[in-house]
C-alpha cells in the first residue's frame, strides 16, 4: 500500500489555457504560467505536490512541430521518478497529435500523461479550463489500493471525459465537448464521481523501464481521395522528393477508384519503398479492403491498412516508426500492429 501524497508534474506548453485579453488590441496573448496558478487558486486545495515547468515561449498549438514533442519527452524522462503523474497543458488546435506522438514515443510508459487545454482563456469568466485542469490533474493522481496509477496512459482529458490520447480527434471549434474518440470508448467519465473504465484502460508492466525516443521523420503527406482527383497531381506527389509514407484517405470501408492507371500509380510508389496506409474519410468504423472490389485493387497493390485509426495517429506514427527504421517493410511491419492501443486489428484487413 503506497501512502505517500501523489506528486504531479504540470507542464504548460501553450495555447488559449493560458491566454489573457490584451486589453488595447483584444487579441488573445499568452501570459506567465504563475499568472495561471494564481487564475486557478483551487489547486491549492489539492492535497497533492505540484509543481509546474513552462516552455520558455509558450506556443500556440498550431505553431507545435514534434521537436516540441521530443522537448516533452525528454521532461517527462528527466523527471519520471519523481513523478506520479504528468498534466501537459497543451493548444487544443493540435493537442490530439501531441497527444498521439507521446503515446509512441514514450515506450513502456507506466505513469499517466494527461493532456488538457480549453476553449475560453483560464482568466475568463465562464471558462472551461478550471475544470479541465482540476479534473485533469485529479486523474493523473488517482491511484489504486496497491498504489500503482490508474491510467497510466497518454490521454486527453476534456469536457468530463478522459479519452485514449492516440484514439482522439477535434471535432468543435466552438464547444467545450470539443475532442471525440470514435473508434475506442472513454476510459473516464467525469461527472461527481469520476468512473473509471477499468477494463477499457490498456494494462502495463511497471517492471518495464520508460523508453524515451526522440527521433522522427516527416516525410509524410496526407492525400485525401475525392471524385475527380486528377492523376497528374497524384503522380506529383508521389514523386515528391524524400517521401517516405502516405496515409490515403479513402471512402467508406477503405475504398478507392479502380481505374488501372491510378492503381499504378500507387504500386509503383509501393515498389519504390514508399509505404501507403488506407485510412477511411469515415470518422467511424474500420478499412476493410477485402470488402469490396474497389478494396481489394489497393490491397493487391500492396497498400497497408490503417484498420480504425485517426488520421493524427497514423501520422506520427509513421513520423516515429520512419525515425527508427530505414527499411520499409519494418515501418510496414510496425504500422500492422498496435504499439499503445491505437487501433482494433481486424482480420478483414
Ligand atoms: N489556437 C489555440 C491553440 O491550439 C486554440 C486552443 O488552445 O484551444 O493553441
Amino acid at each position: 500500500m503506497n501512502a505517500k501524497t501523489p506528486s504531479i508534474l504540470l507542464i504548460y506548453t501553450g495555447g488559449t489555457i493560458g491566454m489573457i485579453q490584451n486589453s488595447e488590441t483584444g487579441a488573445l496573448e499568452s501570459f506567465r504560467f504563475d499568472k495561471l496558478i494564481e487564475n486557478v487558486p483551487e489547486l491549492k486545495r489539492f492535497n497533492y505536490k505540484i509543481d509546474s515547468y513552462q516552455f520558455s515561449t509558450p506556443i500556440d498549438s498550431s505553431d507545435i512541430e514534434p521537436k516540441a514533442w521530443a522537448k516533452l519527452v525528454k521532461i517527462i524522462n528527466d523527471n519520471y521518478d519523481k513523478y506520479d503523474g504528468f498534466v501537459i497543458l497543451h493548444g487544443t488546435d493540435t493537442m490530439a497529435y501531441t497527444a498521439s506522438a507521446l503515446s509512441f514515443m514514450l515506450e513502456n510508459l507506466s505513469k499517466p500523461v494527461i493532456l488538457t487545454g480549453s476553449q475560453l482563456p483560464i482568466g475568463t469568466l465562464r471558462t472551461d479550463g478550471k475544470e479541465n485542469l482540476i479534473t485533469a490533474i485529479e486523474i493523473a493522481a488517482a491511484q489504486k489500493a496497491d498504489g500503482t496509477p490508474v491510467v497510466p496512459e497518454v490521454c486527453i482529458f476534456f469536457e468530463s471525459h478522459l479519452l485514449r490520447g492516440n484514439r482522439t480527434t477535434k471535432i468543435n471549434a466552438e464547444n467545450f465537448n470539443a475532442f471525440r474518440s470514435y473508434n475506442y470508448p472513454s476510459l473516464a467519465t467525469a461527472g461527481i464521481n469520476i468512473k473509471y473504465e477499468y477494463d477499457k484502460i490498456a494494462p502495463v508492466d511497471p517492471s518495464k523501464p520508460l523508453i524515451p525516443h526522440y527521433t522522427y521523420d516527416t516525410n509524410v503527406i496526407v492525400l485525401t481521395l475525392f471524385p475527380g482527383i486528377q492523376e497528374n497531381i497524384i503522380r506529383n506527389i508521389l514523386y515528391t522528393p524524400g517521401l517516405r509514407a502516405v496515409v490515403l484517405k479513402t471512402y467508406g470501408a477503405g475504398n478507392a477508384p479502380q481505374k488501372p492507371s491510378f492503381i499504378k500509380l500507387l504500386k509503383d510508389a509501393i515498389e519504390r519503398g514508399i509505404i501507403i496506409v488506407n485510412v477511411s474519410q469515415c470518422l467511424t468504423g474500420t478499412v476493410q479492403m477485402r470488402l469490396y472490389e474497389t478494396g481489394l485493387r489497393l490491397l493487391d497493390a500492396g497498400v497497408i491498412s490503417g484498420y480504425d485509426s485517426t488520421v493524427e495517429c497514423l501520422l506520427t506514427k509513421l513520423m516515429f516508426l520512419l525515425g527508427r527504421y530505414e527499411s520499409p517493410d519494418e515501418v510496414a511491419r510496425g504500422m500492422s500492429m498496435p504499439l499503445a492501443g491505437e487501433f482494433t486489428p481486424n482480420s478483414e484487413a
